[in-house]
């Protein structure tokens, strides 16, 4: 039995194969590499000693995703493709409606056809927009700000009515919190296009001397020191968390949304202050204005995650430091 893992080639489907292969998991991936790269595979292999099966597609392409499930004894899907720039999607809602929500539809439908009614869906804390309460659990207010966060809910929703219509489909919905660092071995991490947008290969990029210095969007937000709080968690741990979501779909049919944060929440500031006493690397910033559309705090609720999951956070803000370094360390242009 394989699982199929769309947007295998990418930042967290990359970890995640990883971990499926130690468990001895086979694997077809099914990528457009429309954010990625070739070159992935053979680091997956690197580390794990097996090689996924890939399959260059859009999940979009209804035969392709046909093919797939017939040619392969797929019993279950993880389903991380879509694209995850939330100005880029304000810029072209179109695209991002297209593919993210259309992609998810014809994944469903071929699923259905398939009869394979297992999967697991990367889904953001977007979707909470400007949280009801902190820490934020599953049964807060549900309202997004962007049409990437729209794209989250509404495929949310047509996942719960498909566990609505049909109670063979089981669903786990995973609302990552703010996934960071790298495999410790350097080898597989994250590769944005040009400027980055996230705070984390903002400051990699800083202190490899690629950008001159870190802004810091804003420090009069009503925090400890003023700057902007997040729930960052390291990849390999939310790799991890898909890990045992798998082990859900024989006990939890329906939909099931579970939070993957660790539960505390760091500031702008100490996230630059960490990163600088961990690598021993200055990290330059100033205090620009806040970023439109932010927040000023953002932390999860894990507890739904441990109980029906047994999942936990286990590694810290200095190995999220450590492993970002790393990787950065050793692949200053990504992948290229
Ligand atoms: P990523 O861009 O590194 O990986 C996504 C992969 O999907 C890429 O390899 C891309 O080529 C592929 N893809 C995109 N559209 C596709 C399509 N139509 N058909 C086939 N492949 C397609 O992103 P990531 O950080 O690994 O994120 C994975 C998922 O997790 C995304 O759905 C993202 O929205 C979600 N997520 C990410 C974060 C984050 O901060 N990284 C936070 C919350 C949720
Ligand atoms: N941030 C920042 N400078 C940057 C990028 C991000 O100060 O160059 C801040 C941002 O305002 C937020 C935090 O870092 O408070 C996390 O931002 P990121 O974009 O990584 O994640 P998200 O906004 O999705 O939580």
């Amino acid at each position: 039995m394989t699982i199929l893992v769309t947007g295998g080639t990418g930042y967290i489907g990359s970890h995640t194969v990883v971990e499926l292969h130690k468990l001895g998991q086979d694997v077809v991936i099914l990528d457009n590499l429309s954010n990625s790269k070739l070159i992935v595979l053979d680091r997956i292999e690197q580390i794990s000693g097996k090689r996924p099966l890939f399959i260059e597609a859009d999940i979009r392409d209804a035969a392709a995703l046909d093919s797939v499930f017939s040619e392969h004894d797929i019993k279950a899907v993880i389903h991380f493709a879509g694209l995850k720039a939330v100005g880029e999607s304000v810029a072209e809602p179109l695209r991002y409606y297209d593919n993210n929500v259309a992609g998810s539809l014809r994944l469903l439908e071929a699923m259905s056809k398939a009869k394979v009614k297992n999967v697991i869906f990367s889904s953001s804390a977007t979707v909470y927009g400007s949280p009801e309460r902190l820490p934020i659990d599953e049964d807060c207010a549900l309202r997004t700000t962007n049409p990437y966060g729209a794209n989250k809910l509404q495929i949310e929703q047509m996942m719960g009515d498909l566990c609505v219509s049909d109670a063979d489909w089981s669903v786990v919905a995973l609302r990552y919190f703010n996934p960071v660092g790298a495999h410790e071995s350097g080898l597989i991490g994250e590769d944005p296009k040009g400027i980055p947008n996230n705070l984390m290969p903002f400051i990699t990029q800083v202190a490899s001397g690629l950008r001159a210095e870190l802004s810091v969007f804003g420090d009069d937000y009503d925090t400890p020191d003023g700057s902007g709080v997040r729930d960052y968690i390291h990849v390999v741990d939310l790799a991890l968390g898909h890990v045992k979501a798998l082990g859900l779909f024989t006990k939890a049919i329906g939909f099931n949304p579970i939070n993957l944060g660790t539960g505390n929440g760091y500031s702008v500031l100490e996230m630059v202050k960490s990163f600088e006493r961990v690598n021993e690397i200055k990290i330059p910033f100033n205090i620009s204005p806040r970023r439109p559309g932010d927040i000023a705090s953002c932390y999860a609720q894990p507890n739904k995650a441990l109980t029906m999951m047994d999942w936990q956070a286990s590694k810290g803000l200095d190995q999220m430091m450590k492993d970002a370094w790393h990787w950065q360390s050793n692949n200053p242009n990504g992948y290229e």
